[in-house]
C-alpha cells in the first residue's frame, strides 16, 4: 500500500499518473483548458458529479501529481500548489480571515510573511498582535475574544530560534482558531508540524523542494475539511496557481529532496563545528548543536538539524562583508535550500527593511551572518571556510 511507503519511495513514487502511452518520467500537461465529449459531460463536471479538470487556474494533471506527493511526504489529505511560496502563505492567511478577526503571529517571521501581518492585513480590518515566539505566555497573553488564526516559523530566518508546534496548536484548540506553520526552515523531512498539531502546513517549494535554484513555487496543505470550506473557493476566484512546468520541475527536484537534504544538513553540521571552535566566530547557532539554547524543545519537535548555520562575526560588519568576499565556493546570495552553498549578511539583505529595534530583538546584529549549505564536499566547504577566514584579516 502506497500509504505505507517510507518517504524516500513516496517522493519517486508518489501522486504519478500516467498517460496512455505509459512515460517513467512525469508529463507536463500545458493546458489552460480541458474538453469535453459532450455537453452533458461538461454540465456534470461542473456540477462536480464527474470527477475531472475544468480550467487550469483550479487545477491541472501535472500540478495534481505535485500536490499528492507533497500530501503523501506531509501525511496531508489535500493541498493546492501555489506560484511561489509567498502565495501560499498569503492565501493560507487571507482565506480565513474577516473584518474584525485578530490574528497572532511569532515576530521572527520571514520579511513578507512578516509585511502580510503587519502591513496588508490591516489594511483589511484584521487586528494583528507579534510576539516572541519562543515564549508561551507570550501566546496566551495575546489572544483575544477574536483570535482566529496563528502563524508562525520554526526554526526561523535567519537566527533558527524555535517555537513549540504542539503548545501554540493547543492553545489554538482551546479557543478554535487555526494554527498555520510555515515549515520551510525544518524541510518536510525534519519536521511533520500536522502531527504536532499544527492545522495547516505551507512552503516555500522555490527552496529544499526545488533545491537546484529553478523555479519559485509553493504549497499548502491541510485537512480536505480546511481546504474545502477556506482555500478552495479563495484559490479558485484569486488565481495564485502554480505553472504546470513548474510543477514538473518541482516534482523531479522532490524525487532527490532526501539525498540532497541529508548531505545538506551533514555539511551544515560539520560547517557548525569547524566555526564554532574558531577565533574571529562568537556565536555559532545551529539546531543539530547540544548547545542551542532550545536543544531540548528541537530534540522533541524534529528529527534532523538544520540545512542552515548562523553564526556572528566578532569583527561586525565589516568582518562578515570580508568573509563573504574571500569565500570562493560558497556563493554570496540571499536565498536558501540550493544545491549551491549560499552566504547572506541579514542586516543588510534580507532583514534591512527591519528598524534597527526590531533587528535587535531577533537577534540580527551587524555581524550575524546566515549559511545555507549546498551539496558540496563539506571537507571543501571547510577549507573555503578557513582560507576566507586567514584572509579575512579583521
Ligand atoms: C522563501 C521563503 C518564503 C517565501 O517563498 P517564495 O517562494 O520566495 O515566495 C516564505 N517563508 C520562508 C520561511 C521562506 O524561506
Amino acid at each position: 500500500m502506497s500509504s505505507n511507503w517510507r518517504p524516500a519511495t513516496k517522493l519517486v513514487h508518489g501522486g504519478t499518473l500516467r498517460s496512455q502511452y505509459g512515460e517513467t518520467s512525469e508529463a507536463i500537461y500545458l493546458t489552460q483548458g480541458f474538453v469535453y465529449d459532450s455537453a452533458e459531460a461538461a454540465e456534470a463536471r461542473f456540477k462536480g458529479e464527474t470527477d475531472g479538470f475544468i480550467y487550469a487556474r483550479y487545477g491541472s494533471p501535472t500540478n495534481d501529481m505535485f500536490e499528492k506527493r507533497m500530501c503523501m511526504l506531509e501525511g496531508a489529505e489535500d493541498a493546492r500548489a501555489t506560484a511561489s511560496g509567498m502565495a501560499a502563505v498569503t492565501a493560507a492567511i487571507m482565506c480565513q480571515l474577516k473584518a474584525g478577526d485578530h490574528v497572532i503571529g511569532a515576530r521572527a517571521l520571514f520579511g513578507s510573511c512578516r509585511w502580510v501581518i503587519e502591513t496588508l492585513a490591516p489594511r483589511y480590518g484584521i487586528e494583528f498582535t507579534l510576539v516572541d515566539g519562543r515564549d508561551m505566555t507570550n501566546w496566551e497573553q495575546a489572544i483575544r475574544p477574536n483570535t482566529k488564526v496563528m502563524f508562525l516559523e520554526s526554526p526561523t530566518n535567519p537566527t533558527l530560534e524555535v517555537v513549540d508546534i504542539a503548545g501554540v496548536a493547543k492553545l489554538c484548540n482551546q479557543i478554535g482558531a487555526k494554527l498555520v506553520v510555515d515549515n520551510v526552515f525544518a524541510t518536510p523531512l525534519f519536521q511533520k508540524p500536522l502531527e504536532l498539531g499544527a492545522h495547516v502546513v505551507v512552503y516555500s517549494a522555490t527552496k529544499h523542494i526545488d533545491g537546484q535554484g529553478r523555479c519559485l513555487g509553493g504549497v499548502v496543505l491541510s485537512s480536505k475539511e480546511w481546504i474545502d470550506e477556506n482555500l478552495h473557493d479563495y484559490f479558485r476566484h484569486s488565481g495564485p496557481a502554480m505553472s504546470p512546468f513548474n510543477a514538473w520541475t518541482l516534482l523531479k527536484g522532490i524525487e532527490t529532496l532526501p539525498l540532497r537534504v541529508r548531505q545538506q544538513t551533514e555539511n551544515a553540521a560539520r560547517v557548525a563545528d569547524f566555526l564554532a571552535e574558531h577565533p574571529k566566530i562568537g556565536k555559532v547557532i545551529y539546531p543539530g548543536r547540544a548547545d542551542h539554547p532550545q536543544a531540548d524543545l528541537i530534540a522533541r519537535q524534529m528529527t534532523g538539524g538544520s540545512t542552515l548555520v548562523a553564526f556572528e562575526m566578532k569583527g561586525g560588519k565589516e568582518a562578515a562583508f570580508a568573509l563573504q568576499n574571500a569565500l570562493e565556493i560558497v556563493r554570496i546570495s540571499n536565498n536558501l535550500g540550493d544545491a549551491k552553498s549560499l552566504i547572506t549578511h541579514p542586516a543588510t539583505t534580507t532583514h534591512k527593511n527591519l528598524t534597527d529595534e526590531a533587528r535587535a530583538e531577533l537577534g540580527i546584529s551587524v555581524g550575524t551572518v546566515r549559511l545555507s549549505c549546498g551539496i558540496e564536499d563539506g571537507t571543501d566547504l571547510i577549507e573555503d571556510f578557513d582560507q576566507a577566514l586567514k584572509r579575512a584579516g579583521v
